[in-house]
């Protein structure tokens, strides 16, 4: 049978059942626990659940599990290519369990590629989870794995620079230990980490896969025993999505293959707009770079960075459309000063390092009309030059 396409199965994923319960919208299920007079059976079902599997029937407390999230969950490891994932109810909590999952094993060093998130850079580098870091550059990454290291990190594109890395080469020289690649900004209609050998796929699902900037959530797609290790943190630390934003987040999913393309042609219009503009000294852009990972993400995606020759604050404090605010992948176009704001929490001379340079803004494209788009920012740009 031909397998479905990526859009069909972004609005049906998770939602196979319904029909034969006489429903056509997912329920929303807030129960923090499920009544069984058998208790016998449900020793044994919570002994299960205690190793990270998820036995048959309902899931006993809402902190082992819950029946909407897990709708949410098979619809985005189908779409990622997965034969599991685990939600959680942010990215942080996400990549702490990962991390917690690790160190749980007696493997406490990372090994990771900059630049990440800044709060993801500050975990790793304070150890504040009992992890130790070594920063690598890809081409190093194999002579940076020790005995114990237990995962390996890496954004591609990466925030906020927007650099790409070889997610082929990045499982290669990783030889065996779990490579985590945080799918944030592509999301699985432009990119699929595990078909290029990433063994942990982790979003913020705050950003596209909710896509209204009115949700947030965490989720990682990987292999069924991965999995297991990460729900026996989930389980421990509680830090389980909440059903109201498994709901919102199985409904995002559904346009997800439409906004994210949409978003995508208005950043490539803008992002060449931008590099033609007197004021703008550098724009990164995917789809403007030469040399690019064969075959790994489709066109650019819907995040513009670049770099202005005066006082990036001003252009910021002028836009009136675009809205003056951190996160990304909504349906509304929002800029933010990454120095300032979701990066200042990496210390100022690493942070330089990485690319991330006083005068750079990162843009994250929605779904207006682009001319409208573009006149508020040749407009605030007009305001430095
Ligand atoms: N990963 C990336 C690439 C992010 O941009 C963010 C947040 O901005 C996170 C992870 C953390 O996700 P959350 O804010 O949902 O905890």
């Amino acid at each position: 049978m031909t397998r479905q396409t990526l859009d069909t199965r972004a609005v049906h994923g998770g939602r196979e059942d319904l029909a034969a319960m006489g429903l056509h919208v997912a329920p929303l299920d807030f129960s923090t626990s499920y009544p069984a007079h058998d208790s016998r059976a449900e020793a044994a079902r919570l002994d299960a659940f205690a190793t990270g599997e998820i036995p048959d029937g309902r899931p006993i407390y809402g902190r082992l599990g819950n029946t909407t999230v897990a709708r949410f969950e098979t619809a985005i490891a189908d779409l990622e290519g997965c034969a599991a994932a685990v939600a959680f109810s942010s990215g942080m909590a996400a990549l702490s369990a990962c991390l917690l999952a690790s160190v749980a094993q007696g493997r406490r060093n990372v090994v990771a590629v900059r630049p990440l998130y800044g709060t993801s850079d500050h975990l790793l580098s304070s150890g504040l989870l009992g992890t130790t870091v070594t920063w690598s550059s890809v081409d190093e990454l194999s002579e940076a794995i020790r005995p114990d290291t237990g995962l390996v990190i890496a954004e591609t594109p990466a925030n906020p620079t927007l650099v790409e890395y070889d997610i082929r080469r990045l499982a290669e020289a990783a030889a065996g230990v779990p490579l985590l690649v945080d799918n944030t900004f592509a999301t699985p209609i432009l990119q699929r980490p595990a078909e290029h050998g990433a063994g942990a796929v982790l979003h913020s699902a705050t950003k596209f896969l909710g896509g209204h900037g009115d949700v947030m959530g965490g989720v990682v797609t990987c292999g069924e025993g991965f999995a297991r290790a990460i729900r026996q943190i989930r389980i421990v630390t509680g830090a389980i999505m909440h059903p109201f934003a498994g709901y919102m987040l199985l409904r995002g999913l559904a346009t997800l293959p439409v906004r994210v393309r949409r978003a995508a042609a208005t950043a490539a219009d803008l992002a060449q707009r931008l590099a033609a503009h007197p004021a703008v000294t550098r724009v990164s852009y995917p789809a403007l770079e030469p040399d690019r990972p064969i075959g790994q993400m489709q066109g650019g995606g819907s995040l513009v960075s670049f770099e202005v020759g005066g006082d990036a604050h001003a252009v910021i404090a002028s836009s009136k459309l675009i809205t003056p605010a951190v996160s990304l992948g909504g349906v509304d176009t929002l800029i933010q000063h990454p120095a300032s704001l979701t990066h200042r929490i990496v210390a100022d001379d690493e942070r330089r390092h990485s690319g991330i340079s006083d005068r750079l803004l990162r843009l994250s494209v929605g779904l207006e009309d682009p001319n409208d788009l573009w006149r508020d920012l040749d407009r605030s740009l007009s305001t430095i030059y």
